[in-house]
């Protein structure tokens, strides 16, 4: 079965950034602190970037994650977006993500990055206060979170994206919606709001076990899903996603939609995923593997599996219910060849009656009590 790309046709491109200066207690994302390594990485990159060109021929988003990104020089970046151009026709319009984190953006650091064409800033601020970011093992302070948004409009960027987390031991709903009506008052484009999940590798985990704290048990997860999605609506948000907010229609993260939608995106760097014709490839994690890999002359590829239509339908059903949009019934069936109203109706039906869906204008949507649920909706 071929997947149509009919939403959006042409494919995005993601760039992982490995390196971070020290690690952030909940995070079990792989990066390494030898920044020393960063010009060997950029070498092998470009080498990436080129290997490509005849398997992708143009993008209209591209991303660059991490990792830490905003690690990088503007020189560095510069460098990587030059080689882009060489290989690949890059949409006019084309929607150019960096992520960042508050520490490291000054404003001469801001207006280089906008001069050279990233005209979407996401800020990794997570919290405005000093005590929760102490505790989330975050390298910057509130008062340097504050003026790194403060830097980025006064760079111009008007594209503006912020991270939060909440669900954190000994941050109540009061202090949890101080923070919030922070981040409203600089009236971001962007908001994403994540629940702290712990995996049981990372430090913070650890912690919570030995010091006996505890997450939120579930009705207070939902209590601060709801509350959060009440909040940023009432201050003019559109809730697009589980965790995702956005200003407008247009400031929803187009590239993040591709990854919703199964459009076809290439992802580069360490542990990187791509994805074409039901096709998955994912890059070796490790630094030293990948650099060594393009070294010999090799593409860094861990592994790939072709997704069955099984897979597929199982996840665009998973994806499309964490989005407001929801599951456009008529097309669902033409890409993935399935009736999901007759192949899921007494199930259906019940999700429908407990109000975790709704059927409205051939769509099928959770209702926000279902996207807190999202997870388990998808386990139909
Ligand atoms: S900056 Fe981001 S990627 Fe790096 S350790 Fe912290 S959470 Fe993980």
């Amino acid at each position: 079965m071929k997947v149509n790309y009919d939403i959006v046709s042409q494919a995005g491109l993601y760039i992982h950034v490995p390196f971070c200066l020290s690690k952030c207690g909940y995070c079990s994302f792989y990066s390494i602190k030898s920044i020393n390594l960063i010009p060997e990485y950029i070498a092998a990159l470009k080498e990436e970037i080129e290997y490509y060109r005849k398997t992708f021929s143009s993008f209209d988003t591209i991303y660059i994650g991490g990792g830490t990104p905003s690690l990088l020089t503007p020189k560095q970046l510069a460098e990587i977006f030059t080689t882009i151009n060489k290989y690949y026709k890059i949409d006019k319009n084309a929607e150019v993500t960096l992520e960042s984190n508050p520490g490291d953006i000054s404003l001469a650091y801001l207006q280089a990055l906008h001069d050279i064409g990233i005209n979407r800033l996401n800020i990794g601020i997570q919290s405005f206060d000093d005590r929760i970011l102490r505790f989330l093992g975050r390298r910057h302070s509130a008062k340097e979170a504050v003026a790194s948004v403060e830097a980025a409009r006064k760079a111009r960027f008007n594209n503006l994206g912020i991270d939060l987390i909440y669900g954190i031991h000994g941050l109540g709903m009061k202090s949890w919606a101080e923070t919030l009506q922070k981040a409203v008052s600089f009236t971001p484009e962007h908001i994403s709001c994540y629940q702290l999940s712990l995996d049981d590798k990372t430090p913070l985990y650890k912690k919570y076990l030995s010091e006996g704290w505890h997450l939120p048990d579930e009705n207070t997860e939902l209590k601060l899903f709801l509350t959060t999605a009440e909040e940023l609506e009432n201050a003019g948000y559109i809730h697009y996603e589980v965790s995702n907010f956005a200003r407008l229609d247009k400031f929803k993260s187009r590239h993040n939609q591709k990854y919703w939608r199964h459009v076809p995106y290439l992802g580069l760097g360490p542990a990187a995923n791509s994805f074409l014709d039901n096709k998955r490839w994912w890059n070796k994690a490790t630094v030293n593997t990948y650099l060594k890999d393009i070294a010999c002359g090799k593409m860094p590829v861990e592994d790939s599996e072709t997704l069955s239509s099984e897979q597929l339908q199982l996840e665009a059903l998973f994806l499309g219910l964490r989005t407001k949009a929801g599951i456009d019934l008529k097309l669902y069936k033409t890409k993935y060849g399935a009736d999901l109203l007759k192949d899921k109706k007494t199930i259906i039906d019940a999700l429908i009656k407990n109000k975790f869906v709704e059927l409205k204008n051939g769509f099928l949507r959770p209702t926000r009590e279902g996207m807190a649920i999202a997870d388990s909706l998808a386990l139909i």
